[in-house]
């Protein structure tokens, strides 16, 4: 009988062991979405946070210009237009 005791317990470890590798693995996976999720959220936020030079308005797209003392300057439409009048070279 005690070789039948050893036995059910030695399965139960196995079982445990089972279950404990089975539950890592499945939460492996849903952690590393997670940081994938958060590194795509901030590239976005990064590429929405661009400022124009003149008017500090937050814009998806800039326009750069080269500027007068070799600066570059990232216009937003509207003060690409002052831009052209001041002839700055587009970059
Ligand atoms: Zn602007």
């Amino acid at each position: 009988m005690k070789i039948v005791w050893l036995l059910a317990g030695i399965i139960g470890l196995a079982g445990i062991a089972l279950a404990v590798f089975f539950f890592r693995s499945l939460s492996k996976p849903k952690t590393s979405q997670n940081v994938v999720h958060i590194s795509q959220y901030k590239k976005k936020t990064a590429r929405g946070a661009q400022k124009c030079t003149y008017c500090k308005k937050r814009v998806d797209s800039l326009t750069f210009y080269s500027g007068h003392e070799g600066k570059v300057i990232g216009l937003c439409r509207d003060c690409s237009r002052l831009a052209k009048h001041q002839d700055l070279m587009p970059i």
